[in-house]
């Protein structure tokens, strides 16, 4: 990150992203891991209302002190046995990277009388990550027939993260990578499956992201520096 945003407050640094982010019609979910309630309750106040975690214990935290009306997005891997904790509330999961999961959100939307939207994460950096799906498991997730099942979720896209360099060459390519497989399944149909998002993208690389056809970006550290 440079330093000319360093003076600028909050209120700034989020109308400067939402400007820019315009011109692609990418939606922002702002990422407030690590932030605390004040620096929060900032941003809550700019209007902006489409919030990120990356853990569940800090979402449920933060749920529970924040104002109601906040569209909270889970980021980041999530445990099966902890679905219970957030299905009353969550609005997007982004990280489903099992079938396995995907009937446990299911099973406790269900509970709660709620449909969960959710994104397929696939795996698309060079780098070693422990989680994520391949394309050919993610297309036996959305072709499966215990998907058809599920009534109490709506998988509406894909989520990728890039590997963690600064190479915009190679980020580009694992964003080109997303959205190809993204126009492959995006003609899959199914009740609770309609495939439109493709959440791709972060502080340092949301322009990129926007220009290779994300449709929402999860940005933190640009927001709150
Ligand atoms: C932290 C995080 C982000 C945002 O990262 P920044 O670099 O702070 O914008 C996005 N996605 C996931 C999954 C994260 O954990």
């Amino acid at each position: 990150m440079t330093d000319k945003y360093t003076t600028m407050s909050i209120a700034q640094n989020i109308e400067k992203i939402k400007k820019e982010l315009l011109a692609f019609g990418t939606k922002l979910v702002a990422v407030t891991k690590f932030k605390s309630i004040a620096e929060i309750q900032e941003l809550y106040e700019t209007g902006h209302k489409i919030f990120g975690e990356n853990r569940v214990q800090e979402l449920l935290q933060k749920y529970e002190i924040l104002p109601k009306d906040i569209e909270w997005h889970l980021i980041g891997h999530l445990q099966t046995n902890k679905v219970k904790f957030i299905a009353p509330f969550v609005h997007t999961i982004h990280s489903i990277d099992s079938l396995k999961l995907l009937e446990e959100v299911n099973k406790q939307a269900l509970k709660n009388e709620r449909v969960i939207k959710c994104l397929l994460q696939i795996y698309i950096a060079k780098e070693e990550t422990k989680y994520g799906l391949d394309e050919n498991e993610a297309l036996s997730i959305l072709n499966s027939f215990e998907v058809e099942a599920f009534q109490n979720i709506e998988i509406v896209g894909v989520m990728g993260m890039a590997t963690n360099i600064d190479n915009f060459a190679i980020i580009k390519e694992e964003f080109k990578s997303l959205k190809t497989f993204f126009d492959r399944i995006k003609k899959i149909e199914k009740p609770n499956i309609n495939l439109s998002e493709i959440s791709m993208g972060m502080s340092g690389d949301y322009l990129i992201a926007a220009k290779e056809g994300s449709t929402i970006v999860r940005v933190g550290s640009a927001i709150f520096q």
